[in-house]
């Protein structure tokens, strides 16, 4: 990433080297509403919040036809802030969860995309599902009973690493699963790659990436 270049530079160069049916999501954390409102001005309408607050807070100050994901850990208290406008929740990793989403989503009479998260990378510190957990959670009854959640696919976060075929097989594996649950599940969405790794990502099959430095500069946290 080069520091001349602007936002919205940024943006465009990104998006006109996506190869077709990419989504980008503009991982926006941490950035006034300045930044975002240029890459906004750019054309670009999807962004990613990793803090409930946060989302909610820009969501208020943004244009309407903005796609909010929000794209952190979530805690099952905090849902009922964002369920009146949320499209899509990428790190669920349990029923409970997705049945407070339900439960919030039905009250706003709306449908909230979900992804569930699995575990890729080899820390420990990275939340999601083991593939187990993960299939038995597809097959369980409850799960067909909730009818404001969608489960549209997959997301991962691979381990923080320059290794690239480290990157490549934890991206690989998760492909792999993504496909093995397609047959029985309508998946649409594979949420992989970030700024340091979407290329890799993109070769193995991801079909959303998630990216922020790249595009808003580093960040001072978060
Ligand atoms: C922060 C974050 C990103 C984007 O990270 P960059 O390296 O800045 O592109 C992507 N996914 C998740 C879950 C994040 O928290």
């Amino acid at each position: 990433m080069s520091f001349s270049l602007s936002i919205s530079e940024n943006i465009q160069d990104l998006k006109s080297n996506l190869p077709e049916g990419i989504t980008l999501v503009a991982v926006s954390k941490t950035k006034p509403i300045s930044d975002l409102m240029q890459a906004y001005e750019a054309g670009h309408r999807v962004f990613g919040e990793n803090k409930i607050q946060e989302m909610v807070d820009k969501q208020e100050q943004m244009p309407e036809d903005v796609e909010w994901h929000m794209i952190g850990h979530v805690q099952r208290n905090k849902v009922k802030y964002m369920a009146s406008f949320v499209s899509m929740i990428h790190a669920v990793d349990s029923l409970k969860l997705l049945k407070e989403i339900d439960k919030h989503a039905a009250k706003h009479q709306r449908t909230i995309e979900c992804l569930l998260q699995v575990k890729i990378a080899e820390e420990d510190s990275k939340f999601g599902m083991e593939e187990a957990d993960l299939r038995s959670l597809l097959g369980s009854e409850e799960i067909k009973e909730l009818e404001h959640v969608k489960i549209v696919g997959l997301m991962g976060m691979a381990t923080f690493t320059e290794d690239e075929a480290q990157l490549r097989s934890e991206f690989k594996g998760l492909k792999n699963l993504y496909d093995a649950l397609s047959e029985s599940q309508q998946f649409t969405t594979l949420s992989m790659g970030m700024s340091g790794d979407y290329k890799i990502a993109l070769d193995e099959g991801s079909t959303m990436i998630r990216v922020g430095s790249a595009i808003f500069g580093e960040r001072n946290y978060g």
